[in-house]
């Protein structure tokens, strides 16, 4: 399986609870490497920018409300099919239905305020991580 790189962001909901440490244990522990990491208070505009694929989805502006509600840290993670490792640990997206153990079962308030983001495939974490992070921001 080739080493590959994913997207990741602790949210608002992680951050003001003082979770940084916690969620990126779990993320370490599940064989991801953090290659680059900001602390960043996202715009209203980078958030609609960056959720535009949801834009008619009718939670869309609660969503980016939540988003820039506090501070959040967005990470650039690498390892094998990082993608999908990712998506593994964080759980489903509303943690009553997510599995044991995941970052979203042990730690999300709620559907929205489900403290991880992470890219849903290669392409979208190219994307994604282009829109937040300079080539030289990203050491592995
Ligand atoms: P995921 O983050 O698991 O990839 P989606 O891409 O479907 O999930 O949704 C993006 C984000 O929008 C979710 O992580 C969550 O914060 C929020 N969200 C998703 N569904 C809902 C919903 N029904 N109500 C409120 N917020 C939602
Ligand atoms: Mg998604």
């Amino acid at each position: 399986m080739a080493v590959t790189r994913t997207f990741s962001i602790i949210k608002p909901d992680a951050t003001r609870r003082n979770l940084t440490g916690g969620v990126t244990k779990m993320l370490e522990e599940a064989g991801l490497r953090v290659v680059a990491s900001k602390r960043i208070h996202m715009t209203r505009e980078q958030a609609e920018g960056f959720y535009a694929v949801h834009k008619e989805r009718p939670f869309f502006g609660e969503l980016c409300d939540f988003m820039i509600s506090g501070p959040v840290v967005v990470q650039v993670l690498e390892g094998e099919d990082a993608v999908k490792r990712n998506r593994d640990v964080m759980g489903a997206t509303n943690p009553a239905d997510a599995a044991e153990g995941t970052i979203r079962k042990t730690y999300a308030e709620s559907i929205e305020a489900n403290t991880v983001h992470g890219s849903d495939s290669e392409e979208n974490a190219k994307i994604e991580i282009d829109y937040f992070f300079k080539p030289e921001e990203i050491v592995g």
